[in-house]
């Protein structure tokens, strides 16, 4: 960010008086630009003992397999999101579970939250959106678990897996840190009853 979005005065990088932090600030009209987390949004689309996963069109991780997810936009609800992405990137209905809200990802290193909610694929007329390659039902044993795009919807797919077995499907909010070497690193933060 060079130039200010109301005066189109030059922008600066400075702690404001009263904060504690850098932020973009304009000189000239004295507005400050707050940078905020982004909050991204998906489900587990189930159809009997199988998940709906897209395979990425785009980068980053193009070709590998995800969980249909996307970036909230403004004027939605994080669930209206998730809908929305789904039809978006795979094609397809959904009706949400009751309960449906089931995992969230803290990313502070690069500023984003995740939440993932489990829905019900409405029928079986998916079809892959402009991000994804292909759209594709799988078991547990048939999902390409070394072909996972990101380590947040791995751990998701394996714990709805564990939870399956139980019928039991608590909402997990996880920490994830990484490594200089970019390795994500996941922690169980809280577990509702
Ligand atoms: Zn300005």
């Amino acid at each position: 960010m060079k130039f200010c979005q109301h005066c189109a005065g030059p922008i600066t990088h400075h702690i404001p008086a009263g904060d504690d932090k850098l932020r973009y600030c304009c000189l000239s009209c004295d507005v400050v630009f707050y940078q905020n987390p982004n909050n991204i949004v998906g489900t587990i689309p189930v159809s009997g003992n199988k998940v709906l996963l897209c395979r990425r069109a785009i980068q980053p991780r193009q070709g590998l397999w995800t969980l249909p997810a996307g970036f909230m936009e403004n004027g939605e609800t994080t669930w209206q999101g998730a809908i929305r992405e789904t039809q978006e990137e795979a094609g397809a209905s959904i009706t949400l579970e009751q309960d449906s809200l089931y995992s969230v990802f803290n990313l502070p290193n690069i500023n984003q939250v995740y939440l993932f909610f489990r829905a019900r694929l409405d029928n079986l007329d998916f079809a892959p959106g402009a991000e994804s390659l292909e759209v594709k039902l799988f078991t547990e044993e048939e999902i390409p678990w070394q072909e996972i795009a990101f380590a947040v919807v791995k751990t998701t797919l394996e714990q709805f897996f564990k939870d399956v077995s139980t019928q039991r499907y608590p909402v997990r909010m996880y920490d994830v840190t990484y490594s200089p070497e970019r390795k994500a690193a996941i922690t169980l933060i809280s577990e509702s009853i």
